[in-house]
């Protein structure tokens, strides 16, 4: 039962989320005005706003002009529903389900306008960021943990990346913030294997891309969507990452 809920909660937040992947690029109001038609202007009804279950109703078009809806929507909708079932499956009914819900929005967020745009935009970076140190507040405050290891996450997963980006200019500043968020939600352990994942991920995906000649090596290829990817590997099994790493390289 509980599971239902909370993908269904997930389903739900992931159709406002695809409002702010489409929204914040265009500088719109992700509150205002309410849901409507791209290509119209028809408001849509909250008959036709239930995530996945409408679009199939609608078989994938606006039922006021009959325009395409893109197939991306539920797409989101379905992984977002998915991510938080993975996230409540490892966590539980804890303030740390809240905390990487959370940042799973931003990332999901975050890495697919960076994948459509090449652009991070410093208002979401700031927001998850400014929750972050909320979330930091609350840990030390009412649960009396160290918060020592987030704010290093932060520090390491920030400071890598200007490093990189005085040094050889291959990333944005965009990065960086995205670098510091992770850090400051997943403490310094889990931020380093992030970025390490994260890393391999996009030299393999970069190279299958050259490699099929759908990108030139000249070709920017945005960084943000292997971080995401990377932090919620990290959220969700980076222990046992960890856990399996030092086993087998370390102590046989
Ligand atoms: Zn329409």
């Amino acid at each position: 039962m509980d599971y239902i809920v909370i993908v269904l909660l997930g389903l739900l937040i992931g159709s406002f989320l695809n409002v702010c992947i489409y929204r914040i690029p265009r500088e719109e109001s992700i509150s205002y005005p309410p849901s409507h038609c791209t290509n119209c202007g028809q408001m849509i009804k909250p008959y036709d706003l239930i995530p996945v279950i409408s679009y199939m109703v609608l078989k994938g078009k606006c039922r006021h002009c009959g325009m395409k809806i893109s197939i991306r929507y539920p797409i989101i909708e379905l992984f977002t529903g998915i991510v938080f079932l993975l996230i409540y499956s490892n966590y539980g009914f804890s303030i740390e389900l809240l905390k990487f819900t959370i940042l799973g929005c931003f990332l999901i967020v975050i890495g697919i306008i960076d994948f459509d745009t090449t652009d991070v935009y410093f208002k979401v970076t700031m927001s998850g960021i400014l929750i972050g140190v909320i979330f930091l507040c609350v840990y030390s405050y009412y649960y009396t943990y160290n918060i020592n290891s987030y704010i290093l996450g932060a520090l390491i997963g920030g400071g890598f990346i200007s490093v990189i980006i005085l040094t050889t200019h291959g990333m944005g500043w965009g990065d960086a913030e995205i670098c510091a968020l992770i850090g400051l939600y997943l403490g310094w352990k889990l931020t380093i294997l992030a970025m390490f994942l994260s890393v391999i991920l996009g030299a393999v995906v970069g190279i299958v891309l050259i490699l099929t000649k759908k990108k030139s090596s000249k070709d920017y290829i945005p960084f943000g969507p292997y971080i995401a990817i990377g932090a919620m590997i990290s959220v969700l099994w980076g222990y046992k990452i960890l856990l399996w790493y030092f086993n087998s390289f370390y102590l046989a």
